[in-house]
C-alpha cells in the first residue's frame, strides 16, 4: 500500500510502499477513504509531541470502509478517532475517564493511522458513521468534531462563548453553540479577515482579534490556537466564575500573569483526548443540527503541503487527504 511516513520528526514524510496491515483479534482491516489532517499532526511530525512510534503513518481522523472485522459488516463506512486503544483496568478507565488512561494509545502517534490506503484499528474504538456525509465531510468530525464537543461541554452552559483561533475544530463548535442557542465571539489573528468572516458566516455575533477580545465580558473561553499567550488573555475577558479551556494538545508556554486574572472564582483547564461516549454523543448529533464541515481534500501524495498550509494558517476549515 502507498503510505506517507514519519521517519524523524522535524523531516518532511516520505511517501513509501509498505505491505499490506495484516488485523489481529478484535482489529478491523480498513480501505481508507479519507483521513482528515488535524493540529496534533503537525505537532507530531514537527517534534512537539515526545516519543511518537517510527516509523509512523500519520493520522487520527480515518474515515474507512471495513474489509474484515467482527464488530461491523463488510462494507461498513466506520471512522476510527484519536483514541485507539485503553487498558481498561486503570483507576480513569475503571471511572469513566478512559481519555485519561495511563496506558492509552493513540492512532497515528502510538499506533498507525489513515495517511495510507489500508489501515487497521482496534474494533472497540471505531465509530458507525452518520448518513448524510460524504467521505470527505465526515472525516474532520472524528477529531476537530469530537475535541471540540468535548471542550464545549467542559465549557459548561455559558451563553456567551468565546472561540480563539477558527480553525477546523471552532468551526464546528461554532456551529453546535449556535445551534445551543448560545452567543458565539470568534478570536482570531488580529489581521485575519478572512477567518474573522468565516466565523461570522456560521453565526458569530462578533469576530475580531483574540488578544484584545470582545468589548462584552465572556462567560467562557475555549482556546484552540497553541498559543500560551491567549490564556491570560482570555481569562481577562472572562467573567467572574468563567472558565477558559485549552483545547489543544501543544501550546506555547503561558506567560506570567498577574492573581488578579485568575481572582473571582475564573478557572483555566485543559481537554484531553476524548472518551468513547463523546465520539457517541457527537456523531448522533452532528446530522441533527446538521453541522457542515468546510473541507479542502488533497492527494495522500500532497500530505505535506497540506500539512504546509495548516501550519502557515492558510486553510479555512479543515484538510483531508483522499487516498
Ligand atoms: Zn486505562
Ligand atoms: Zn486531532
Amino acid at each position: 500500500m502507498r503510505a506517507q511516513v514519519l521517519e524523524r520528526p522535524g523531516e518532511p514524510l516520505r511517501a513509501v510502499e509498505l505491505p499490506d496491515p495484516e488485523p489481529g483479534p478484535g482489529e478491523l482491516l480498513l480501505r481508507v477513504r479519507a483521513c482528515a489532517v488535524c493540529r496534533t499532526d503537525l505537532h507530531v511530525v514537527d517534534g512537539e509531541l515526545p516519543h511518537p512510534k517510527l516509523p509512523l503513518v500519520p493520522g487520527h481522523q480515518i474515515v474507512g470502509e471495513v474489509l474484515a472485522g467482527e464488530r461491523f459488516p463488510v462494507g461498513t463506512r466506520v471512522g476510527v478517532p484519536w483514541l485507539g486503544w485503553t487498558c481498561g483496568e486503570c483507576r480513569y478507565c475503571l471511572g469513566g475517564q478512559e481519555n485519561l488512561c495511563d496506558r492509552a494509545r493513540f492512532t497515528g502517534y502510538d499506533l498507525n493511522g489513515g495517511y495510507t490506503e489500508l489501515a487497521v484499528a482496534d474494533e472497540r474504538f471505531c465509530f458507525r458513521l452518520p448518513e448524510g456525509y460524504d467521505d470527505v465531510g465526515a472525516a474532520p468530525l472524528l477529531c476537530a468534531g469530537l475535541i471540540g464537543y468535548r471542550a464545549l461541554r467542559l465549557a459548561g452552559d455559558a451563553e456567551t462563548l468565546g472561540l480563539y483561533g477558527f480553525g477546523a475544530s471552532a468551526h464546528l463548535v461554532c456551529q453546535l453553540a449556535v445551534h445551543e442557542g448560545r452567543r458565539v465571539f470568534a478570536g482570531t489573528r488580529a489581521e485575519d479577515a478572512e477567518a474573522q468572516a468565516f466565523a461570522r458566516s456560521l453565526g458569530a455575533v462578533w469576530a475580531g482579534d483574540a488578544l484584545a477580545g470582545p468589548q462584552e465580558e465572556l462567560d467562557a473561553v475555549v482556546v484552540f490556537a497553541p498559543v500560551g499567550a491567549l490564556v491570560p488573555a482570555a481569562l481577562a475577558h472572562v467573567r467572574k466564575g468563567g472558565t477558559v479551556v485549552c483545547a489543544g494538545i501543544h501550546m506555547s508556554d503561558i506567560p506570567s500573569f498577574p492573581y488578579e486574572l485568575l481572582w473571582g472564582e475564573r478557572s483555566v483547564r485543559s481537554v484531553a483526548n476524548l472518551t468513547r461516549r463523546d465520539g457517541e454523543e457527537l456523531l448522533a448529533l452532528a446530522p441533527a443540527v446538521p453541522l457542515r464541515t468546510e473541507v479542502s481534500t488533497f492527494a495522500l501524495e500532497d500530505a505535506n503541503a497540506a500539512l504546509a498550509r495548516l501550519r502557515a494558517g492558510d486553510l479555512r476549515g479543515a484538510a483531508v487527504l483522499v487516498p
